[in-house]
């Protein structure tokens, strides 16, 4: 059973019924955080009650979760979050870290972080009878939703700029979603949503806009805790968690799920979230450097497409995230996040430059001194470079091309040797 109780607006705390479809706060636009019966939860379970569960994925938390069980077993549903957390020997060694971890999002079945919101969002349609989905992306959101749907024999409908990279369009065709792409922004995209929506009684699922889209994100602060924190932790130390932020709806949903831990008595302390955005599109840095709790919008553009966002859409949670927590923002040029993508393949990780964006941010942050050699961290890589391989490709130097003979082939070791000396 769902402990589901409603819904509080992140602006001015009005509390709303759990009606079936409701979106933004009717009064002042806020988020709508998700309230869950904390106080029944506690006394019906105990950690050991959801870490002795069996399920490898974000189904292993639904008491937790504001839906009934979904019943996705053998499906691609069933394979959401879960994910990886890898101790990148070399990259520590390199940087004096003593205790870093990365969260390889890019393992989700549509391989980014956005699998675990469109899954649950899934779940909830399905118990509230809908039967059409929309939602608007910049690409990940889109293939997480269409994957998720066909998975559950759903339709979803998604709009994306037509300058989404092609193999996230690629995707959406494949998994048999309708696309339309609008020759236009992403922001332009989300506000067509949201009329189509509602014109047409579409579930919507854009991102923060739809209040489970961050119970869904919230389950990897969950897997981080039950991975990292219970086993490696345990001394009250603080972990650092390193997110890259575009709309600010991952970085809302882990500290909501660190919070649900918390009001549950079975977390002391919160990690301090660190979000990471690139230089060309940081409205939510600019509203935290200078103190703001309201969000500017810029014009981005930045070559991590999946956090290029004018107006991001749960900017104030987003805030909130790190300045509740003790954490930051810090914001990372295109080329420092082409070189994160280089490093972390260093280390057999493949990120999508929006993934490779948290750990630029870590570097920038072990130089600056905001986070020491000897700081717990874990930095998420939150979508796969399979995802843009144009992006992948700059990252690196082009590879050469010799005739198909044993003597180029030393003629041409001979130069790099020279090359190499010289
Ligand atoms: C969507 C996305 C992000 C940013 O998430 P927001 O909720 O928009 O802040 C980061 N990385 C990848 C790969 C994404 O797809
Ligand atoms: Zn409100």
């Amino acid at each position: 059973m769902t402990e589901f109780l409603g819904y509080r607006c992140s602006l001015c705390r009005a509390e709303y019924p759990p009606v079936e479809v409701f979106y933004t706060c009717p009064k002042d636009g806020g988020n709508l955080d998700v309230v869950l019966d904390i106080d029944q939860i506690r006394q019906r379970f105990e950690p050991a009650d959801i870490t002795s569960r069996t399920e490898p994925s974000i189904w292993r938390y639904l008491p937790l979760l504001p839906v009934r069980n979904p019943e996705f077993e053998d499906t691609p549903l069933s394979a959401v979050g879960w994910t990886p957390v890898y101790r990148p020997r070399q990259l520590s060694e390199r940087l004096g870290a003593k205790r870093l971890w990365i969260k390889d999002e890019s393992r989700n079945p549509t391989a980014s972080f956005k699998d675990r919101a469109s899954a649950l969002l899934i779940a909830r349609a399905r118990e509230i009878r809908a039967s059409t989905i929309v939602t608007a992306s910049t690409g990940n959101a889109g293939a997480a939703l269409a994957g998720m749907a066909a998975a559950a024999g759903m339709r979803a409908v998604i709009f994306a700029p037509r300058t989404a990279p092609p193999a996230k369009v690629a995707q959406l065709l494949v998994y048999g979603a309708q696309v339309i792409l609008v020759d236009g922004s992403y922001d332009q995209a989300f506000d067509l949503t949201i009329q189509a929506a509602r014109e047409f009684g579409w579930y919507c699922r854009n991102t923060g806009y739809n209040p489970f889209t961050a119970e869904g994100k919230k389950t990897a602060a969950y897997e981080i805790w039950e991975g990292l924190i219970l086993p490696y932790l345990p001394e009250r130390e603080q972990l650092t968690v390193f997110v890259s932020v575009g709309d600010g709806n991952i970085i809302s949903g882990i500290h909501k799920g660190f919070k649900d831990l918390q009001a549950l008595g079975w977390l002391d302390k919160i990690p301090r979230l660190i979000g990471v955005q690139a230089e060309g599109s940081a409205a939510v840095f600019n509203a935290f450097a200078a103190g703001r709790d309201y969000i500017e919008p810029v014009h981005a553009d930045t070559i991590a497409d999946s956090i290029s966002v004018d107006l991001p859409r749960d900017g104030v949670r987003a805030v909130r995230a790190a300045v509740e927590t003790g954490g930051a923002y810090l914001k990372v040029s295109d080329q420092q996040i082409l070189n994160a993508i280089r490093d972390l393949g260093s280390a057999g990780i493949f990120a999508e430059p929006a993934g490779a964006a948290a750990y630029a941010g870590y570097l920038e942050a072990l130089s600056t001194g905001l986070v020491s050699s000897e700081d717990p961290v874990l930095v998420l890589n939150t979508g796969n470079g399979l995802k843009d391989v144009r992006a992948a490709m700059r990252s690196v130097p082009e590879a050469p091309v010799i005739e198909p003979g044993f003597d180029a082939l030393i003629r041409y070791l001979d130069q790099q040797k020279g090359s190499l000396h010289g």
